[in-house]
């Protein structure tokens, strides 16, 4: 498959914010016995949505920019350098938007040269995904099929590829290939030969 375009999500790709997340709530060792394939954090912290996030929305932009990166956030854009790279995100709040493009700087230089961090938000009609809907909806079907996300949600994967466009999942504990998080980037590497 012919790809044109690569978009790399933020937060479980290049982003650590799982366990900051749970730091915050003082439950870091929840991943140790994370409910396989289980994305959303509230739930396996068996808490409300409301009570998981207004911690977490109350925090400064610096909290978003000083998030660690993952062990790849080098590696995975070498992988797919041949093609543009857009990195991709779904902010809740304005003060994470600021916080994500510091991140974004931080680790990748400004202005930066290869990549473009493009803020969505909730509230919008989702057919088909938060990122399908910005990203895809509005390009012609042959467009789509160009376009390849990567992501750490199985909800996001297959909304995009519901919506035309190819996507590999990143293996972590909280998605359907978490039999190969221990190594998600051979397991992206082997996906990534199918595309040219
Ligand atoms: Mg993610």
């Amino acid at each position: 498959m012919k790809l044109d375009n690569v978009y790399l999500d933020m937060d479980g790709v290049l982003v650590e914010f799982t366990a900051a997340a749970l730091r915050v709530h003082g439950k870091e060792q929840a991943l140790l016995t994370w409910p396989l394939g289980h994305y959303s954090l509230p739930e396996a912290l068996d808490m409300s949505p409301e009570d998981f996030w207004a911690p977490i929305n109350a925090l400064p932009p610096e909290w978003w920019e000083n998030l660690s990166p993952t062990p790849w956030f080098e590696d995975l854009p070498r992988l797919v350098e041949r093609w543009p790279i857009t990195i991709t995100s779904v902010p809740f709040t304005a003060v994470a938007d600021i916080g994500k493009i510091a991140w974004m700087v931080k680790h990748y230089g400004s202005p930066p040269p290869r990549y473009e961090f493009i803020p969505q938000r909730p509230g919008l009609p989702t057919p088909g995904g938060h990122k399908a809907n910005h990203f895809l909806l509005s390009k012609t079907a042959e467009e789509r099929a160009g376009c390849l996300l990567i992501d750490d949600s199985d909800d996001e994967v297959q909304g995009w590829i519901a919506a035309g466009g190819p996507a590999i999942i990143v293996p972590a504990v909280w998605n359907s290939a978490y039999n190969s998080a221990r190594a998600p980037m051979r397991y992206v590497i082997e996906q990534l030969q199918q595309y040219s």
